[in-house]
């Protein structure tokens, strides 16, 4: 019997499927990108053929450049753009309007009336240990129900369906059979009291949605239902489904408290397992759902950059001082040690800690013999000083990170990560597949599939390519991120 793995990566802006051996390498991977509606400002749509056909065509595609046929592909496993919303009728599987992607802000008036009751925004923040925000599926899905003509009848009726997007594609491969959803993206939409692992009846009065558009809730590992024979000529189960993140998380093999994963890509993803316990935060983190296996939750906190690898962009298109952001590590290297300059990229004001939406960029510390390198050096070490920020925020939330595992697109560059590691005072592991939210998708359906014994086995199979160790004492340490926090101080506004 075959023992392969086909997981389905659908993100923001491509599909990508990979298909991974037993061992858990790498056999194929196609990728295809689809486009992105600004209709107004501050909307983001999808459309949901889109994401559906270049799914399909990516299935289909993958298997053929590994050489295989459907009888070789064990199990499927999803992973998605998280919070990102669709609303479908039941019998036609029509979507009644586009996909509202997670970056859409069109409900912000509508969030920030809400945050007005502060009861509410504290009884938000209890059950789904998120933050009352247009981010998230729950205004998004009032919206539609209230914004597209008959719509909120319909749901009323029980004719309309909401799912976010893994729902939307296990709905779609299962021929309409199949309305599931797994915890980690439940745990994104606003709807779902993370402690009790249900729909929370309040919050679906508050956003006035009704109960039966929503789909059920399973594990990561379970039977998400059989895709249709059409698909790729035999009927395969999907069995593992997790948000992007939290995918990673799994993929980095993160499965004991403490472990924590950064994903640098245009912004910056850090998650941290926080075992059993969902620690509520005070510096305004996430508490999510990390994974859940086996009917048992393991918790998460989590916190972003808004600016990581976009800094490099911004290097590199902005400023024209690069014209790849692989040479930002060569330039790096010959910068002058301790020359003082610190780039703060507020761009778009600060995030965690500091919250500061109105604070703005600045380049400080520069002197006559500041050059291009020390301002690149800088631009790559503000990435690293605002991983300390989050990781200072996670341990006085009562959190304790005791490893680092890190992934995406900047995390190629070892200058980059050996500053990481000596800014954390701590150890930073990068794995040899950096395709780590597939991995984690991979992992989900494997273990259900039994291809995987238990989670050990999937720590068995994460590799390591490089650990990068602190060479900084404590004290040259702490002078680096005392100029960071002095820096960040100088251009704060609130
Ligand atoms: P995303 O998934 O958000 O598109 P990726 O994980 O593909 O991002 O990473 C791309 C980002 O990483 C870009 O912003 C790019 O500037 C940055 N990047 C890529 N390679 C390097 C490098 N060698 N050094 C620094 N930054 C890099």
């Amino acid at each position: 019997m075959s023992q392969h793995i086909l997981a389905i990566d659908q993100g923001t802006t491509s599909s990508r499927s990979i298909i991974f051996a037993p061992d858990g390498s790498v056999l194929a991977m196609a990728q295809q990108e689809f486009s992105q509606h600004y209709p107004q400002d501050g909307w983001v749509e999808h459309k949901p053929e889109e994401i559906w056909n270049t799914v399909v065509s990516t299935m289909q595609d993958v298997v053929k450049e590994a050489g295989l046929s459907a009888e070789d592909i064990a199990t499927i496993g999803i992973t998605n753009q998280r919070e990102t919303t669709l609303v479908w009728d039941k019998q036609t599987g029509e979507p009644v309007y586009p996909a509202i992607v997670w970056q859409d802000r069109r409900t912000s008036a509508y969030c920030r009336e809400l945050n007005e009751d502060s009861s509410l925004v504290d009884y938000i923040s209890e059950a789904t240990g998120l933050l009352l925000d247009p981010y998230f599926s729950a205004t998004k899905v009032n919206w539609i129900l209230d914004n597209v003509e008959g719509a909120r009848e319909r749901a009323e009726k029980g004719e309309l369906l909401f799912g976010t997007v893994d729902t939307f594609l296990i709905w779609k491969m299962t021929g309409g059979k199949s309305h599931k959803t797994d915890a980690t993206n439940a745990s994104r939409t606003m709807l779902f009291n993370i402690h009790e692992q249900q729909w929370d009846e309040r919050l679906l009065k508050t956003f006035n949605i009704p109960a039966a558009m929503l789909p059920e809730v399973l594990d990561c590992s379970a039977e998400f239902g059989d895709i249709n024979d059409d698909l790729l000529g035999k009927r395969i189960p999907i069995q593992g489904v997790a948000g992007d993140q939290q995918a990673a998380l799994v993929g980095q093999a993160c499965f004991e408290e403490g472990m924590a994963k950064s994903t640098y890509g245009t912004g910056c993803f850090m998650i941290l397992n926080t075992g059993d316990k969902p620690l509520m935060s005070k510096n305004r983190l996430l508490t999510t759902v990390g994974y859940r296996l086996n009917g048992k939750v393991t918790y998460a906190l989590e916190g972003s950059i808004f600016m990581a690898g976009a800094t490099v962009q911004w290097l590199r298109d902005g400023l024209k001082l690069i014209d790849d952001a692989s040479e930002s590590e060569a330039l790096a290297k010959r910068a002058r040690e301790n020359n003082g300059v610190y780039l703060v990229p507020a761009f778009t004001g600060l995030g965690a800690p500091y919250w500061d939406p109105d604070a703005r960029g600045a380049i400080l510390g520069l002197t006559r013999d500041t050059g291009i390198s020390e301002i690149v050096a800088a631009g790559l070490q503000s990435v690293c000083y605002q991983t300390k920020d989050l990781q200072k925020a996670m341990e006085s939330d009562g959190a304790r990170p005791v490893s680092l595992r890190v992934d995406g697109g900047m995390a190629k560059n070892d200058w980059v990560m050996g500053f990481l590691s000596d800014v954390l005072g701590a150890d930073v592991s990068r794995p040899t597949v950096t395709e780590t939210t597939a991995v984690g998708a991979a992992f989900l359906a494997g273990l259900q599939a039994g291809i995987f014994a238990s989670v050990d086995t999937l720590t068995q199979c994460w590799q390591c390519d490089s650990v990068f160790t602190p060479r900084l004492t404590k004290e040259q340490r702490d002078v680096a991120y005392d100029g960071w926090k002095k820096a960040v101080e100088r251009i704060r506004c609130s």
